[in-house]
């Protein structure tokens, strides 16, 4: 945490025009164990469980992050129901779905309308990648934000719902 702190004030810092260099965003993360269902509140250490790796900041293993159309990066989106696209339960017990929202460093966004599945990191001279939608002219349906820095992305809140 104390690392986003100091990676928003460098992004603040370089920030010149005085837009925000945060956002808030949906992650949706494999989910292997019960957290999130009715009295369950504490994360699990099952290596197979995205979600509670990212809840603990335990960015490790490499869970919150995969490999899409803007190469190996941390994929958020303003769309909750993309979100819930990629929230898969592999406990057969699971009664709900389970997003995050995170508080994502995006600073200056690089608007792409075309893949790039060799990156690793952002365009050079800027700090995420926003992938714009067919409807303007880029190439997903639905928004996706990507950042590239582990201390990019704050979890913050947990929305748990009815599936
Ligand atoms: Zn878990």
């Amino acid at each position: 945490m104390n690392q986003w702190f100091q990676y928003r004030s460098n992004l603040r810092s370089q920030n010149t025009r005085g837009s925000a260099v945060d956002q808030v965003l949906f992650q949706g993360l494999t989910r292997a164990c019960s957290i999130g269902e009715v009295g369950v509140t504490t994360s699990c250490n099952e290596p197979g469980c995205a979600l509670c790796h990212v809840l603990r900041c335990d960015f490790v293993d490499g869970h919150h992050r995969k490999v899409g159309y803007w190469g190996r990066g941390i994929y958020t989106t303003t769309a909750s129901n993309k979100a819930d696209h990629f929230a898969n339960n592999t406990s057969s017990q699971s009664r709900c779905g389970v997003v995050l929202l995170h508080k994502v460093l995006v600073g200056k966004r690089a608007e792409l309308g075309y893949k790039d599945t060799n990156l690793r990191q952002p365009p050079i001279g800027y700090n995420s990648v926003d992938a714009l939608t067919s409807d303007q002219g880029g190439v997903v349906k639905y928004s996706e934000v990507i950042v590239y820095r582990d201390d990019a992305i704050l979890p913050w809140i947990m929305i748990v719902y009815n599936i």
